[in-house]
């Protein structure tokens, strides 16, 4: 009904300055159909983690390099090959986080929860970023939602945040996962398994894969992480971690088993894990779903009890896990979870003509000043391109304005649903609508 700028031209001119973008790869939208599942996996979170014990807590998504470096650890996958970094235009080392866990200790110390006493406890969602070969479960962006409880050593603390993942994954729905322990020990404990494990595989070496002799030298732990069949192969028969456990760490991993066994909660201890970030003591523990194939771990986390005092707080004992929400949305899909999509009254108002557009307008403000959601066209359409519209958006109601209408001071109200309308006058559209 207004003036159009010629779409030729104007055409033209977008494709002559530039050509139409797409996503980076492993980099994807999320578009407005499927955005009930992420809403869905938040509001559970915020459900059953608040239930829990736990508060939300929103950190930045760019944080100094250096919190990664010292806290992920300088030799592991993370920091040597897979994050965002770069120098800001202050010369400034920043970084996309790549995980949340170093970013909640900071905000932790910076804010003084650990003044306050007893467990700081914190849950969070929002995307992570690693530049990693992009595959089915596996992005460059990528989401998280996880909890980090911080200011207890005590096994009870372990085996309440197992509880609270399994309270998580049981709420949504899913079925076919498993849980799987283990124990990486202390500092020592782990130096102590790192020189046996070091002793068994240089004996090995010939079979290893190359990043497998090269971690040998500089982060032997990470060998047991490896997918390559043949290293496979060689550390099915390599010394467990376990029997390079002091006496209170396997006191302590006995501790969480028993909780967790008082709760009929299944498990199984598998004796490689020890996870691929350097701060992890004591408790690990993984959940792989069964429908995921190569990537199919839907949780990971684990105790990092040396992380505060490494970023410059008291000590502290730590645990906390981080679920990859897109393999979650995998598994739901996989095992048939029907997430159902919340939908709330709507009504379409119509306007036949210039004039009666106006009035439309006028009409849709007062519907929604009254909490009632409405829409309306805002170029000219036929009545049955009116009803079309309506149909697609799921309205319940159209309201119907033309010329007739406005001279009469009356408007047509269709129930969509059994596709009756009626005419009323307009002041009795509060009522029709059942607002
Ligand atoms: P993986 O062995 O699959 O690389 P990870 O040990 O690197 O996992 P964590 O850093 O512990 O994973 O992250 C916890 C969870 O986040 C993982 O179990 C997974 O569900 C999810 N996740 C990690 N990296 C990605 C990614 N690149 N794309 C999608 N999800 C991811
Ligand atoms: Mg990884």
């Amino acid at each position: 009904m207004y003036g159009k700028p010629h779409p030729p031209v104007v055409g033209f001119l977008f494709l002559w300055t530039t050509m139409r973008q797409t996503t980076l790869k492993g980099v994807e939208d999320i578009l407005p159909a499927d955005i009930h599942r992420w809403q869905f996996l938040e509001q559970q979170a915020d459900e059953v983690f608040s239930r829990c014990g736990y508060q939300q807590i929103r950190i930045p998504i760019i944080e100094p390099a250096q919190l990664f470096v010292r806290s992920i650890g300088e030799q592991t996958d993370i920091v040597e090959k897979e994050m965002y970094s770069f120098t800001d235009r202050g010369e400034r080392q920043i970084c996309l986080r790549p995980e949340a866990t170093a970013s909640v200790v900071r905000a932790y110390l910076q804010h003084q929860f650990d003044g306050q006493g007893g467990c700081a406890q914190f849950y969070y969602y929002g995307p992570m970023f690693r530049g990693e070969r992009p595959q089915a479960g596996r992005q460059r962006q990528f989401h998280q939602v996880g909890v980090e409880a911080i200011g207890s050593y005590s096994p009870l603390l372990d085996a309440d945040v197992v509880m609270t993942a399994l309270r998580y994954i049981e709420c949504l729905g899913l079925r076919r996962y498993r849980l799987q322990l283990n124990s990486v020990g202390c500092p020592e404990d782990k130096t102590n398994y790192a020189q046996q494990l070091r002793d068994f595989l240089s004996g090995q070496r010939s079979g290893l894969c190359e990043s497998c002799v090269s971690r040998l030298e500089r982060n032997v732990l990470r060998v047991l992480d490896c997918k390559n069949s043949a290293c496979r192969q060689i550390i099915a028969s390599a010394p467990h971690i376990e029997h390079a456990h002091c006496a209170q760490c396997r006191e302590h991993f006995a501790a969480v088993q028993e909780m967790l066994r008082s709760q009929k909660a299944e498990f199984e201890i598998n004796p490689y894990l020890v996870r691929g970030l350097d701060y992890y003591t004591r408790t690990v523990f993984e959940i792989p779903h069964g429908q995921l194939g190569a990537q199919n771990a839907i949780c990971a986390g684990g105790r990092y009890d040396n992380l505060v005092a490494e970023l410059g707080g008291s000590p502290a004992g730590a645990v906390g896990f981080a679920f990859g929400m897109e393999r979650l949305l995998i598994a739901l899909e996989s095992e048939s979870t029907a997430i159902s999509e919340k939908t709330r009254p709507l009504v379409y108002v119509a306007g036949l003509g210039v004039v009666a557009m106006r009035a439309v307008f006028s009409i849709v403000q007062e519907i929604r000043a009254q909490g009632v959601a409405a829409v309306f066209s805002y170029e000219e359409r036929s009545l049955k391109s009116h009803l079309k519209r309506a149909d697609k958006l799921k309205a319940n109601h159209a309201v119907i304005i033309g010329e007739e209408e406005l001279a009469s001071g009356t408007i047509l109200v269709r129930d969509m649903r059994r596709s009756i309308q009626q005419s009323i006058p307009s002041s009795l559209l509060r009522s029709a609508l059942e607002i």
